[in-house]
């Protein structure tokens, strides 16, 4: 079968570039949203903006796996580095995606973990993981920034505070934070289509975030773009 990648960012800033280089394009509005159809490099792919935040993330996801027979998922967008070493405009590419904010510990659960549900912790695709490391070793916009595949946790708040992001980072050790990835994994994997979430540091998460946010939002958000563009021809 011919893969039919579904791409997905929150933003006009993450995905108006990659729309912009669509062939054969066309678009459905359903549920206010607007996929939009085309070849990318080749490649038939539906390009959508989700709109910020987990509910609409998830929402967005069932649509594009019901009504438009994704094969694949890409998260394509910004976020605040949490991993040591991780500096503003490097790169995440998910091994893995939870909530952060998910917490009845009240009832004995772990921090993160999802009550009466047998998986808390989405597991990527691993070939997915890997086209996405071999597309950034050649990316040219890459050279003098890092990627590393780690975890991503993801939660209904901006991460401004060095406060609030120890405390995230003691209780699941993220790699970066962001405010979708998790939505999505969590509905491609109860939908078992294969996803990978790749972000571009826009900030730190800490107490100069949202200045450092603004100054870098749609660089970070070109630069994702570009890996995501090299990704989808790779995927198996
Ligand atoms: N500037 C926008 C709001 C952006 S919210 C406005 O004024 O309307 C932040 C977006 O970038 C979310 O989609 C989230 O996924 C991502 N993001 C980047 N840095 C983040 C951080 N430090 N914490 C949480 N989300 C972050």
């Amino acid at each position: 079968m011919q893969n039919r990648v579904g791409i997905i960012g929150a933003m006009d800033v993450e995905v108006k570039t990659l729309k912009s280089l669509l062939t054969e394009s066309s678009e459905k509005v359903l549920m206010g949203l607007t996929f939009v159809q085309g070849k990318l490099d080749g490649t038939d792919v539906i390009i959508v903006q989700s709109g910020i935040g987990k509910v609409n993330a998830a929402l967005c996801t069932q649509l594009l796996i019901l009504e438009f027979k994704v094969t694949h998922i890409i998260n394509t967008g910004i976020a605040g580095a949490m991993a040591h070493g991780l500096k503003v405009l490097d790169f995440v590419v998910s091994t893995d995606a939870l909530y952060h904010d998910m917490d009845v510990t009240g009832f004995g659960y772990k921090v993160t973990q999802i009550p009466q549900m047998e998986c808390s912790d989405f597991p990527a695709d691993k070939a997915m993981i890997a086209a996405a490391k071999e597309a950034f070793d050649s990316l040219k916009e890459a050279q003098g920034h890092s990627l590393v595949a780690g975890r991503i946790a993801s939660g209904d708040q901006f991460v401004s505070s060095k406060t609030v992001k120890e405390s995230i980072r003691a209780a699941c050790d993220p790699a970066c934070v962001e405010m979708e990835g998790a939505a999505i994994a969590h509905a491609a994997y109860l939908n078992k289509t294969p996803f990978v979430i790749i972000r571009c540091m826009s900030d730190m998460a800490d107490d100069s975030g949202e200045s450092t946010y603004d100054f870098n939002e749609e660089t970070a958000a070109n630069l994702s773009a570009a890996l995501v563009r090299s990704i989808v021809g790779k995927i198996q």
